[in-house]
């Protein structure tokens, strides 16, 4: 059996949050009603002239640093030729020949091992508007347009064919969005749009060093759906090749229902758009002071911080990857930990409780009802023994239902650790009394006896008993 190796490349457009669009000062705001953020620029008038937007400029360098890429000195904008309602000027301000930055890279992790992924280029560009069609574009009887999104700065990156599995694609994705976000030049959400992803994919045998034949896929609007949809076309096409077929050049679109891709157009060619630079912009040359300023500018990126969690809290690296991998939820933590100083602590809280109960509440770190303070507070009166582990898990519970501090917690439901022992003994001579045969089992060199009668005088204490108090206590008596 032939074995097959996959490539795959990714190309993903990341909406920049400036206030206003790439060519005009319309707001770049998202939603709001149809064609209310628009202007004569932006809606392609005759007679109109477009300005470049210092701001997305900053924005793309500093996104382009944060990649490692070099920045051009010289750079312009083009042209790109194709029909289509939703670009009112039947051609979008892209960057062809001379993009804002080449030749850049970031560090992805599968299997416990680093992998460096090539970025090629990093480009702006101006979003298009959207079509809105009812049910799909095949059955409604009319469509309509909004130009609300239309000149919207984007950036495009393209990294080079070096991933290997969709699982790879998959990792790439979520560390660019991470740097993307710690840049803070774009909020990088995949359900609103502001982050979008295609896929070029192909398979060839193992060994061989030509590119088989490539697909590319449009439509994955989640992290989920570009592994899946990337999992579907790699077996395709292992399938097409093995029957002794020919992979089609061509672009397919993810049917998120069906679990498929399905087949769109033939794919397009550079030489299809007609690029041309634009001759209502002027070529931009590239201050080298500036890009200075901005590099420096530039906060401590996820690869950092995840370094300084193993150094300076002696994180495992682990935790050390998830604690980082959003700037908020990393943001969250040294909050924590600034009023709370065992970082191994508060990291298993973060990652354990607090993870399943933001994901079983489908939320995040930015709307988390508990503060950075309030779980500090509640890992005080664990350390001091006010609370003991169990109970800390109710209480934390409570505190994420309620918003309420875990003092207050405590003291409304009654729920301060047992640790007087003249109260806990007393229990334990009664859970013994009542538990011969255990302690016959546990005399006679069961071990797991013992275990079993602790259970029991927690039981009776109502998971308020001091553990180490009542361990000490049992074993006193039966020994
Ligand atoms: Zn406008």
């Amino acid at each position: 059996m032939t074995q097959y190796e996959t490539v795959i490349g990714l190309e993903v457009h990341v909406e920049l949050k400036t206030r206003s669009k790439i060519f005009c000062d319309s707001t770049a705001e998202f939603g709001n009603e149809p064609n209310t953020h628009v202007c004569p620029v932006c809606m392609g008038l005759p007679g109109v002239l477009p300005v470049v937007n210092k701001n997305v400029v900053e924005y793309a360098i500093r996104a382009a640093l944060a990649l490692n890429c070099r920045i051009a000195s010289f750079s312009k904008f083009d042209r790109k030729n194709y029909y289509y309602p939703d670009m009112p000027k039947n051609y979008q301000i892209s960057q062809y020949d001379l993009p804002i930055a080449e030749h850049g890279y970031l560090n992805i992790e599968v299997n416990g091992e680093t992998r460096r992924i090539g970025i090629t280029r990093l480009h702006m560009e101006e979003d298009t508007g959207k079509l809105v069609h009812q049910g799909n574009i095949t059955t409604t009887p009319f469509s309509l347009v909004d130009y609300n999104r239309a000149g919207v700065p984007l950036i495009e990156i393209v990294s080079e064919p070096d991933l290997r599995s969709p699982e790879e694609a998959y990792e790439y994705l979520n560390k660019l969005k991470a740097i993307i976000q710690y840049t803070g030049v774009s909020d990088c959400k995949m359900e609103e749009g502001s982050l979008r992803c295609d896929a070029n994919v192909s398979v060839r045998p193992a060994g061989s060093k030509e590119f088989g034949t490539k697909t590319e896929i449009k439509n994955m609007n989640s992290f989920k759906a570009l592994q899946k949809a990337l999992t579907y076309e790699v077996e395709r096409q292992i399938e097409v090749v093995e029957d002794g077929g020919r992979i089609i050049q061509e672009t397919r679109t993810w049917d998120e229902g069906k679990g498929v891709t399905l087949s769109m157009r033939s794919k397009e060619y550079a030489h299809d758009y007609r690029y041309l630079p634009d001759p209502d912009l002027v070529p931009m040359v590239i201050d080298r002071e500036w890009v200075e300023d901005i590099k420096r500018s530039l906060p401590e990126l996820p690869d950092d911080r995840k370094e300084r969690y193993v150094s300076e809290f002696g994180l495992p690296a682990y935790d050390a990857m998830v604690l980082t991998n959003t700037k908020e939820l990393a943001d969250y933590f040294e909050a924590c930990v600034a009023a709370y100083s065992n970082p191994k602590a508060v990291s298993n809280w973060v990652m354990g409780d607090l993870s399943r109960l933001l994901n079983a509440n489908n939320t995040d770190i930015t709307s988390c009802p508990i503060k950075p303070e309030q779980l500090a507070a509640m890992l005080q009166l664990l350390e001091k023994g006010t609370i003991s582990g169990k109970i800390a898990k109710t209480v934390f519970e409570e505190m994420f239902a309620s918003g309420k501090d875990a003092e207050t917690i405590v003291k409304e439901k009654g729920l301060v650790q047992i640790s007087d022992e003249g109260a806990i003994a007393a229990i334990v001579d009664d859970v013994i009394a009542k538990n011969q045969k255990s302690v016959e089992d546990f005399r006679a060199g069961k071990d797991r006896a013992l275990g079993f009668l602790v259970g029991q005088v927690m039981k009776a204490s109502r998971g308020k008993a001091n553990p180490e108090l009542v361990n000490k206590l049992l074993k006193e008596r039966l020994s």
